[in-house]
């Protein structure tokens, strides 16, 4: 099962990834995750992509792909994948396709979820995080049982640097900006699926869970 996970920053990648992963056993592959891994660990890497993110850009291509390929080249991605927030550009997705080549794989669904851009704007101004567990919150949708600790864990929560208003607003520009002419890809190769993301998290799933169900 070699699947991407595409959608605007907000849409609920990382919700409905989690929910991928638990249920089919497959890796799930975020170069965002990669990323601050590598600059919680202050790797080359890592300083290399802290100035990128820091402003919303995107990481340069040949520094994201190079990754992503190490990554897909490991054992664990034998029997299925699942990319989240790669590709973001169109030279990335002719990149995974090469890649992809190479190890014998091919893609098989680009899964969209769609959600209006006001939405994401609030959803994504609001989203906490536990520093400890991973585990993400809303200050209106989805609030702690007690502020600034996390259910789960007991953890302390905290704001993205990349989800204040303003970088936000760039993170939506330039993902918009990005991500239509790779849907358009990506429907021409016949692989896209669209998914209606503004519909509560397990009908969301379900719907996910249903195009799934005929893979192995
Ligand atoms: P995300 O967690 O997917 O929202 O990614 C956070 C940030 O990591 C982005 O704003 C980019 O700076 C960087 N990043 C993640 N994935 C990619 C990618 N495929 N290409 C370029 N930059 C990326």
């Amino acid at each position: 099962m070699n699947l991407v996970l595409m959608g605007l920053p907000g849409a609920g990648k990382g919700t409905q990834a989690e929910k991928i992963v638990n249920k089919y056993g497959i890796p799930h592959i975020s170069t965002g995750d990669m990323f601050r891994a590598a600059m919680k660990e202050e790797t080359e890497l890592g300083l290399k992509a802290k100035s990128y993110m820091d402003k919303g850009e995107l990481v340069p291509d040949e520094v994201t792909i190079g990754i992503v390929r190490e990554r897909l080249s490991k054992e664990d991605c034998e029997s299925g994948f699942l990319l989240d927030g790669f590709p973001r550009t169109v030279p990335q997705a002719e990149a995974l396709e090469e890649i992809l080549n190479d190890l014998n794989k091919k893609i098989d669904y680009v899964i969209n979820i769609d959600v209006d851009q006001d939405i994401l704007m609030e959803r994504l101004t609001g989203r906490r995080i536990c520093k400890n567990c991973g585990a993400t919150y809303h200050l209106v949708f989805n609030p702690p049982a007690k502020e600034n600790v996390c259910d789960r864990c007991g953890g302390e929560l905290y704001q993205r640097a990349d989800d204040n208003a303003e970088t936000v607003q760039t993170r939506l520009e330039v993902n918009i900006k990005q991500s239509q002419p790779l849907l358009n890809f990506y429907e021409t190769k016949g692989y896209l699926r669209n998914i209606d993301g503004q519909q509560d998290i397990n009908k969301v799933f379900a719907d996910v869970d249903q195009l799934l169900g005929g893979l192995k």
